[in-house]
């Protein structure tokens, strides 16, 4: 076994441990679709199938463990004030550095702006396991097609697609939306103008 197949085989069964059977499942197809985006955007393909593998590690941990993560790890209070579908990623990328002893900040990074994504300064890892969240093979929701098609043309553009989307659907549903997720959206709106 190579350094990577030994990495991977620990991780994933810490992340199996974690997550009911359909999560995980999640996180495989996450992980599968995230090394076709590296491969054809340049990005380290192990490194792409990891933070994918991992990306939902937090998902399903009690409320009072983010809180206590939050003060441990000098976050900002803020953060107390949001629920799961945010706190997965932001705090959910210390307890993979803390417990999964992963310390790739880029890994870490793409784990953080997972679900609101960030402005085009975002990096190409973190772009790439946003998509492979949203178009995993797994995934049907109307525009999947669309949402596959754009993002295998240009990974930006992609972005973009599911921001827009994303925030369209929220606001539908009359969600509160994190303000993360809108400033995301307003830079790239910016950019493709
Ligand atoms: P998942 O963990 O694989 O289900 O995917 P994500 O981490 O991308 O998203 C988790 C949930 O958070 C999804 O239902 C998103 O629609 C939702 N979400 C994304 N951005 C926001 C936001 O700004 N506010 C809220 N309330 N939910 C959001
Ligand atoms: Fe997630
Ligand atoms: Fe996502
Ligand atoms: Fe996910």
């Amino acid at each position: 076994m190579t350094a990577f197949e030994e990495e991977w085989h620990v991780v994933e069964k810490k992340v199996s441990a974690q997550l009911s059977a359909g999560r995980f499942q999640h996180c495989l197809r996450v992980a599968d679709y995230a090394r076709r985006l590296a491969q054809e955007n340049g990005v380290d393909e192990n490194q792409a199938a990891l933070a994918g593998l991992v990306h939902d590690y937090a998902k399903e941990r009690p409320v009072e463990d983010f809180l206590t993560a939050i003060n441990h790890f000098h976050l900002d209070p803020d953060l107390k004030n949001w629920n799961r579908a945010i706190w997965h990623g932001v705090v959910g990328a210390e307890m993979i550095q803390d417990e999964l002893g992963i310390d790739d900040p880029a890994i870490l990074a793409a784990v953080r702006l997972h679900t609101t994504g960030a402005g085009v300064e975002m990096p190409t890892l973190a772009k790439i396991v946003f998509m492979a969240d949203y178009l995993e093979t797994g995934r049907d929701f109307p525009g999947v097609k669309e949402a596959r098609e754009i993002t295998d043309k240009s990974l930006d553009r992609g972005v973009f697609y599911q921001l827009q989307h994303t925030l369209s659907f929220l606001a539908e549903k009359g969600n509160v939306i994190y303000p993360k997720t809108f400033t995301s959206y307003n830079d790239w709106a910016r950019h493709f103008a």
